[in-house]
């Protein structure tokens, strides 16, 4: 829907802070949700000082609260000093909008790399933005069948993760070492001519054979024609028309159109050597910190992802087990699917305690497990992650809650 915005977007970042009631809040934005060890461990130190888990937010990054003045300077300074081309480089400067990638694919992490590059230090760009890099070759789920890395798989409706996000603009590679076509296979050829591009979550036709310089192509003709608006979705017909019309002249028209992935790919467990956890509530307290902290020691790599589950790469055999009781990794958790605002205290606009009561109303097997669900405070619908959810909004202080069905709105 055209939206006029009457202010630049404000949305916290390493440098920035937002003001709330519990102390500054820091939002650190890993390029494809890419955490090392070290910056979990800056991380949960700086989230510890302030009383608080480090936070998973829904477009993959992650959230510290509680923080001091010099304390949040402090946590940026040392995450810019441990890898200057992830979180924040060597002038301090963040990347300046989200960067999402498939978190299974060791494919997408060049390209995600070359995007957050192209981005790094631009000031056209808003921090509402979301960009997303998925890779289609990984786990593609077929008639009941799976197939996995490094084959050359046909795109097929229903199938893929962050391409479900509703992101502004949504780039699908086909695998950059694509190995042949197989020729009996219908659907095979539809990405022959370049990764795909999305705006707003919809296949424009439009493609190109760099998929790292289509995403850039596609911010670029969306800064250069956006006027006020923070998102893809709040452009004008003319606007949009203009942001295609850019686009067309720097791409090729592609063969047959491309469907998004679910807004939740949640795939919880053990996947070979790759594991996705789910913390509750996306809180992610220091027991299991230190207990991701020696599964990285040994090897895995870990990702954030923006349905707010890790996703471990490489993990360690016992990496279940290390795990077990600290986070969800049973596919038929109750809390899949489930997240909250943050709610009362540490909102002073909350009518109430949404996690305690989300906590309550999950532990009671009323919640859970069947319905996509995001409980909230007041109407403002913090967080809300993207795709199809229901919105449930605390109308008062003793905890009556009404539900909404809303779609495709991310704003955390
Ligand atoms: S939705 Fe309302 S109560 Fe929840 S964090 Fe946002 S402003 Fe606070």
């Amino acid at each position: 829907m055209p939206r006029t915005r009457s202010r630049p977007d404000a949305c916290p970042g390493a440098w920035r802070r937002h003001d709330a009631a519990d102390g500054a809040l820091a939002r650190f934005r890993p390029v494809g949700g890419a955490t090392t060890a070290t910056e979990l461990r800056l991380l949960a130190g700086a989230a510890a000082a302030g009383g608080s888990p480090i936070e998973l937010t829904s477009r993959g990054s992650w959230q510290v609260r509680g923080l001091a003045g010099t304390t949040a300077d402090d946590l940026a300074d040392a995450l810019r000093d441990d890898r200057p081309d992830a979180l924040v480089d060597l002038q301090g400067r963040d990347v300046p909008c989200s960067i999402i990638a498939s978190p299974r694919s060791a494919a997408v992490d060049p390209v995600a790399g070359a995007v957050a590059t192209g981005l790094r230090g631009r000031v056209d760009v808003p921090g509402r933005l979301l960009v997303a890099i998925e890779d289609r070759t990984v786990s593609v789920v077929r008639g009941g069948s799976e197939r996995s890395f490094g084959a050359r798989v046909p795109l097929t409706p229903g199938v893929g993760d962050v391409s479900g996000q509703g992101a502004d603009v949504t780039v699908v590679i086909n695998g950059p070492a694509a190995g042949p076509p197989t020729p009996a296979d219908p659907a095979e050829g539809l990405l022959d001519d370049g990764a795909a591009l999305l705006l707003d979550g919809v296949d424009t036709g439009l493609r190109h054979a760099d998929p790292a310089a289509l995403a850039l192509a596609a911010v670029d003709a969306f800064t250069a024609h956006r006027g006020s608006a923070w998102r893809v979705r709040e452009l004008d017909d003319a606007a949009r028309t203009a942001v295609l019309a850019a686009l067309g002249a720097a791409t090729t028209p592609g063969v047959g159109t491309l469907e998004p992935g679910p807004a939740d790919p949640t795939r919880l467990g053990a996947d070979g050597t790759t594991l996705e956890v789910l913390p509750r509530l996306g809180e992610v307290d220091l027991p299991t910190v230190m207990a991701l902290l020696e599964l990285l020691d040994r090897g895995a790599t870990l990702r954030a992802t923006p349905w707010r589950t890790l996703v471990l790469r490489d993990a360690p055999a016992d990496a279940v087990e290390r795990l077990g009781g600290l986070v969800e990794t049973d596919p038929a958790s109750p809390w899949r699917g489930i997240s909250a605002c943050v709610g009362a205290p540490r909102c002073r606009k909350s009518l109430t305690d949404v996690r305690g009561d989300l906590a309550a109303a999950v532990a009671s097997g009323h919640v859970g497990g069947q319905v996509r669900a995001h409980w909230v405070g007041c109407g403002r619908a913090c967080g809300t992650p993207g795709g199809r959810v229901a919105v449930v909004e605390a109308v008062e202080t003793s905890g009556t809650y009404r539900t909404v069905v809303r779609s495709g709105k991310v704003n955390g």
